[in-house]
């Protein structure tokens, strides 16, 4: 059990979406969803404008330790802006300490990551967020004891002072399970609608990179496709995504470039498809012997 979902966990009172047009009301959500991802891409333009680098996140040499045991043994990576880049490798190959260094939830003790021209290590968690980083986490942690609807508006806690309307109309519009079910505690919610509210409430703080933990973690083969159909939906719509994944087929299908990570060290970096066909990565992760 998670911090987050234990009983008796801390919740702020959140505004019930009172306001928020019905669930049905697609065009309008259709319309405000729309009004999302042009802001985005109005806010990219203007960043290329100011000669902004290809390169939205650049990790080099990054050391990351659990205490004396070194997880991250000098990982390097970038994804450029528009991206969908797939980290791929076993259990404990060191995927979710790599995001939760970028994340800032652990501090590398070598090694530089640099976000939108920021050198972000040592930056607060929370300040990382509000430079447009959000993680979505593997076991989704949602507030099991608040509804969909206080999730969702916790997701945006950067962005306090703005209109979220069409935030959350975007977040129904890529799940409308979620519409249909707002008022609903999060705890009462299928797997793979916590899966969504978790993917949703990422959103909320309109990331210009998001990561992506396991999202097909326990999910039906079924639910998994839509998944990973969203993601692309979502990076379609402007948000450049680093995904981690154990399902590497499903991963590398949808990326566009990936790593491979091995016991703490990149030991492949290509596009996704030359991924996908080399010998060593179909033996290794592609189920084929
Ligand atoms: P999985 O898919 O199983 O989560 P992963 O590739 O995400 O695998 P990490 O969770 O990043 O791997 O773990 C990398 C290494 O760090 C593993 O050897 C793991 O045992 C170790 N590790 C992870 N979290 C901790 C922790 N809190 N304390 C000590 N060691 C840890």
């Amino acid at each position: 059990m998670t911090d987050e979902t234990r009983p008796g966990a801390t919740e702020a009172p959140v505004t019930e979406g009172t306001a928020a047009p019905a669930p049905d009301d697609r065009a309008v959500a259709r319309a405000q969803a729309q009004e999302v991802a042009l802001a985005q891409r109005v806010e990219r333009a203007e960043r290329a404008e100011q000669g902004a680098t290809e390169h939205l996140l650049e990790i080099e040499e990054v050391q990351t330790y659990y205490g004396n045991i070194a997880a991250l043994k000098g990982v390097s990576l970038h994804v450029r802006r528009g991206e969908i880049v797939s980290l791929i490798g076993s259990n404990g190959a060191g995927k979710s300490t790599t995001l939760r260094t970028i994340s800032g939830l652990l501090r590398p003790r070598h090694g530089r990551v640099r976000f939108d021209g920021h050198d972000i290590v040592g930056m607060p968690a929370h300040e990382i967020v509000g430079l447009g980083i959000c993680q979505s986490p593997e076991g989704r942690g949602v507030f099991g004891r608040m509804s969909v609807y206080e999730n969702l508006t916790l997701g945006a806690f950067t962005r306090h002072k703005e209109n979220l309307e069409p935030d959350y109309q975007r977040v129904f519009e890529l799940f409308p399970r979620l519409a249909e079910r707002r008022t609903q505690k999060a705890g009462t919610l299928s797997g793979g609608e916590q899966q969504m509210l978790a993917m949703g409430r990422a959103l909320m703080s309109r990331p210009q990179l998001l990561l992506l933990d396991e999202p097909s973690m326990g999910l039906s083969p079924i639910l998994t496709e839509q998944i990973f159909a969203i993601i692309s939906e979502i990076n379609s719509q402007g948000t450049t995504i680093l995904l981690v994944e154990q399902n590497a087929q499903m991963a590398l299908n949808i990326a566009h470039r990936g790593y491979v990570l091995q016991t703490g060290r990149i030991i492949l970096a290509d596009t996704a498809a030359n991924l996908a066909a080399n010998e060593q990565v179909r033996q290794a992760y592609l189920g084929e012997i």
